[in-house]
């Protein structure tokens, strides 16, 4: 085989039958604000705990809306709750709160 210097990259397809809907809706009835979030990566980038750790609520609402909650509590669970995430969001969401509620919710589970 003839090496052309790169590879494919892993298949991010997404299982549509594997995704918890239950829980993703019992969180948007506590915080309807998970749905304004446009993935602009703002609260990643002012991230205080994501100097040290791999911490994004961005890739934490991804996760799980594809249903990976094991993925997503790993992202948050690390955060310091110190609110920089909730100064810079453009859509103004509660995101400290908004973390509370998905530990409260998918870790009761
Ligand atoms: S800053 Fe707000 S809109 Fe942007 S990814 Fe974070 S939660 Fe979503
Ligand atoms: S509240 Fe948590 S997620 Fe937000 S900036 Fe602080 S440590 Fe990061």
């Amino acid at each position: 085989m003839i090496d052309f210097g790169f590879g494919l990259s892993p298949s991010s397809r997404v299982n549509l039958d594997l995704r918890d809907k239950e829980l993703f809706s019992k969180l948007i009835e506590t915080e309807s604000d998970a749905l304004k979030c446009m993935a602009c990566g703002s609260c990643t980038a002012s991230c205080s705990a994501g100097v040290f750790e791999e911490t994004s609520l961005r890739s934490a609402l991804l996760n799980l809306q594809n249903g990976n909650k094991e993925k997503a509590l790993n992202l948050l669970s690390h955060c310091m709750f110190c609110g920089k995430c909730t100064m810079v969001c453009p859509r103004g969401i509660n995101t400290r709160h908004l973390i509370l509620s998905i530990n409260k919710i998918y870790q009761a589970r």
